[in-house]
């Protein structure tokens, strides 16, 4: 068996329980070197055979791994974040079901979401975005057509944007064509959670310049939208005025007018 573990954002103790188990029992490990934290494999056993996958190609990395499954040998594709988003497992699984080998994921906490704890930000702030959209700047890797960044922000909605952080001064420009504003809240967080993690906040009209002045060109989450300053708020599921499943509605007058 072999399974896709999601590492977690980088420090060692956000992966979750289950991976981590995996990783300790592993016999052969393939991980992602470029952006996982090493601290992981310090609980592999002494005979676990580990491999770097930042050098190596998707028929290498197959190869070592269906060859070690096959044998029956417990297996960890090691990814971080979470192995769903930009970790390209599909054609990893494709391989391995054109070489009928059984895998399972174990999903991991994505740096957009080691983001948004270092930022202490709700990205579905009720009634200013219920909406995140997880997207990245045209690179080398190109986007479809239909999912430009253009064309995205029309909805102004919260929007997390990975491997794009070389990519800003485009990312602006396309920004500031959509719904976002000049001022509207944008922040960069690199390496979060991480011991050297980095917060700059900023607008949507500085971005670019943030990301400059800072030097940040790698590992970086871009956040944008107004739910990252929005204070004051209140949602519908604590407000007294609002009973539920759970919970009959309490509201006196006062206390209802406060969450209109
Ligand atoms: N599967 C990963 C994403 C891999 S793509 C996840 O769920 O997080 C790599 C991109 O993720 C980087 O370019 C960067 O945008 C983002 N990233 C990964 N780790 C990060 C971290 N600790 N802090 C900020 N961004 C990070």
């Amino acid at each position: 068996m072999i399974y896709f573990v999601g590492a977690g954002p980088g420090a060692a103790d956000l992966i979750t329980l289950r991976g981590a188990r995996l990783l300790a029992e592993a016999d052969v490990v393939v991980y992602a070197g470029s952006l996982v934290n090493r601290e992981l494999l310090a609980s592999c056993k002494p005979t676990c055979k580990i491999h770097d996958s930042s050098h190596m190609t998707l028929d290498q990395t197959t190869s070592i791994l269906v060859e070690a499954a096959s044998a029956g040998k417990a297996c960890v594709r090691l990814h971080t974040g979470d192995p769903a988003l930009y970790g390209a497992i599909r054609e990893q699984m494709d391989k391995l079901d054109e070489a009928d080998v059984d895998y399972q994921v174990v999903p991991g906490v994505s740096s957009l979401f080691g983001a948004a704890a270092a930022l202490g930000a709700e990205l579905t702030v009720p009634e200013v975005s219920q909406t995140l959209i997880v997207t990245r700047a045209q690179g080398r890797t190109p986007v479809p057509e239909r999912e430009q960044l253009r064309e995205l922000a029309a909805h102004g909605s919260t929007m997390a944007l990975f491997l794009s952080a070389a990519l800003l001064d485009k990312a602006q420009e396309d920004l500031l064509a959509g719904a976002y504003e000049e001022d509207t809240p944008a922040a960069l967080v690199v390496r979060a959670t991480w011991p050297d993690e980095r917060v700059y906040r900023c607008t949507v009209g500085t971005l670019a310049q943030c990301a400059q002045n800072n030097n940040v060109r790698k590992t970086a989450m871009v956040l944008i939208g107004n739910a990252l300053e929005a204070h004051g708020t209140r949602s519908h599921l604590y407000s007294p005025a609002f009973g539920h499943e759970y919970r009959a509605a309490l509201a006196t007058d006062q206390e209802e007018r406060q969450c209109e």
